[in-house]
């Protein structure tokens, strides 16, 4: 029978600290303890447990993070459009090469069939 303290958290967990192994833990290698747990003082905590505290972390930078990738997303609408115009640009600029092309290649023909 350990002597623990407790500490109570607000989420309604609670930990425990042990304060001193008993006589069978001390002897036993790896310091078990089969007896009961002898809580010789809970301290009450204003504060969530560090589990729930982690998690109302993780929960906030979650809400940060859709918060962020709702940004991202707007931004990425904004940078589509742009790639949208910068996509159009391309086509015309294509359509214009492919149009170009043809007549290029024609004139080279022509101008080496003239040079037959
Ligand atoms: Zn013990
Ligand atoms: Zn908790």
């Amino acid at each position: 029978m350990c002597d623990w303290e407790e500490f109570q958290f607000i989420c309604g967990h609670n930990a425990s600290r042990l304060l001193s192994y008993c006589h069978f833990a001390r002897v036993d290698p790896y310091h078990q303890c089969f007896g009961v747990k002898v809580i010789k003082a809970t301290h009450m905590q204003d504060v969530a447990c560090d589990t729930c505290k982690k998690e109302m972390d993780d929960a906030a930078k979650a809400a940060a993070l859709q918060m962020n990738f709702a940004d991202n997303k707007q931004m990425k609408d904004a940078e589509s459009q742009q790639m949208g115009f910068r996509d159009y640009k391309h086509r015309l600029e294509v359509e214009k090469e492919e149009k170009e092309h043809p007549q290029k290649h024609k004139q080279g023909h022509a101008s080496g069939s003239k040079h037959h």
